[in-house]
């Protein structure tokens, strides 16, 4: 059987300072847990404008539909901001994740005990945290029609329209509900639906879903109240799932009790392929950082993290994604740090391939 396929788009800025790291750890899962991959890498972003003057080439966009998973690192820069709209370095991200039909945002918000002192909140209410939350990301208020702003007797009208088919809301849950009969098989659906009927109807198709699975205890929150109880008690939850509106604000909440940008990975996934797997695309939430790419301060465990995803997501490695993500939490233990993990103490930071170093050390250490 041949390997498991995997694209990898660095991008820009810290992108592939990042994904260099990444592709360390790829290298050492095939020499030393025999799981190999075959990678291909392209360009996105303004990488691919400056190559080929499209942040996507048709051919990267035809390879990201064959393989059983995209890695992306980031993509933008300065150097693009005057570009017009259609071709801005975004663009190649937004049309991965159009054409891929990538329907759910899977955000982790886990707190790794040694980086529990970063979280605005209170040390106690975040440490050992591990949250996940899906965002419906193909539909809803960004998306829906009518839309626009318009002229209305002496003053004009912003609109846009929350829109949601019984189809969308039921395969944004089904994702849900399959994560959570793999983690703590609890499940908290978050709308609005006091004031608005397409909460209604998504509460209605989240709640049908859920009693094909009978082992996951399913709650429903207001959206609202889901932003206070996150921060007040966010251990309570174990897989939140919401709509792209709420989901956007609420993953963003979420990610901020955890500390830095450069620790969060993300997921978005879509419908099961011919041989089982979803279509995927992992990426860290952070962008490319203009202000560090280049001088090797970039923290590469978001992009680790993500590909940690990849393995348990994509390729059914949970237990490799565990090894990954144990090294990560064992040197963090030790107080291995890049610069922006350094506390008040101060202290002299790790570079991205000294942190690179320092997880393939631990890695080879967990065998
Ligand atoms: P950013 O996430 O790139 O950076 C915000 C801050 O966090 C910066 O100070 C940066 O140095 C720091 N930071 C981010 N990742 C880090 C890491 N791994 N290690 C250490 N520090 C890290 O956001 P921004 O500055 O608002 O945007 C910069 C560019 O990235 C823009 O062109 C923006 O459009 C783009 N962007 C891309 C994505 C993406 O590719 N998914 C997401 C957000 C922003």
């Amino acid at each position: 059987m041949s390997n498991p396929s995997i694209l990898i788009l660095p991008g820009d800025g810290i992108g592939p300072e990042v994904m260099d790291q990444v592709t360390r750890v790829i290298d050492w899962f095939g020499a030393k847990r025999d799981l190999s991959f075959d990678v291909s890498t392209d360009l996105v972003g303004g990488a691919a404008y400056d190559a080929h003057g499209t942040p996507l080439h048709d051919d990267t966009m035809a390879k990201a539909q064959e393989v059983d998973a995209v890695l992306l690192g980031a993509v933008g820069g300065p150097k693009y901001d005057d570009l017009d709209f259609s071709v801005k370095p975004e663009r190649g991200l937004l049309r991965l994740r159009k054409e891929m039909d990538l329907y759910a945002n899977l955000r982790p918000a886990q707190c790794f005990d040694a980086l529990a002192d970063f979280s605005s909140l209170k040390k106690d209410v975040v440490a050992g945290l591990d949250i996940m939350i899906v965002r419906e990301l193909t539909s809803g208020v960004y998306f829906g029609e009518p839309r626009g702003i318009i002229e209305e007797g002496n003053e004009r009208v912003g609109i846009n329209t929350q829109r949601y088919t019984e189809s969308e809301i039921e395969r944004a849950a089904r994702s849900a509900f399959e994560l959570a009969m793999r983690r703590n098989k609890k499940v908290c659906s978050m709308e609005k639906a006091n004031v608005m009927e397409s909460g209604i109807l998504w509460r209605e198709v989240v709640t049908r879903v859920g009693a094909e699975y009978p082992e996951v205890e399913l709650s429903h929150m207001y959206a609202d109240n889901g932003a206070m109880q996150l921060v007040r008690a966010p251990k309570q939850f174990d897989v939140i799932v919401t709509d792209n509106l709420f989901g956007d604000i609420l993953s963003d909440c979420a990610a901020m009790l955890t500390g830095s940008l450069g620790m969060l990975p993300s997921a978005s996934l879509g419908a099961p392929m011919a041989n089982g797997r979803p279509k995927a695309m992992y990426e860290p939430v952070h962008g490319s950082a203009p202000d560090i790419a280049g001088q090797g301060k970039a923290n590469p465990i978001a992009c680790m993290l993500s590909f940690a995803m990849a393995l348990r997501y994509s390729f059914d490695q949970g237990d490799e994604a565990a090894r990954l993500e144990g090294a990560i939490e064992k040197v963090l233990a030790d107080g291995a740090r890049t610069g922006d993990l350094m506390g008040p103490e101060g202290g002299i930071p790790l570079s991205t391939s000294q942190m690179g170093d320092a997880i393939l050390n631990a890695l080879d250490a967990s065998r």
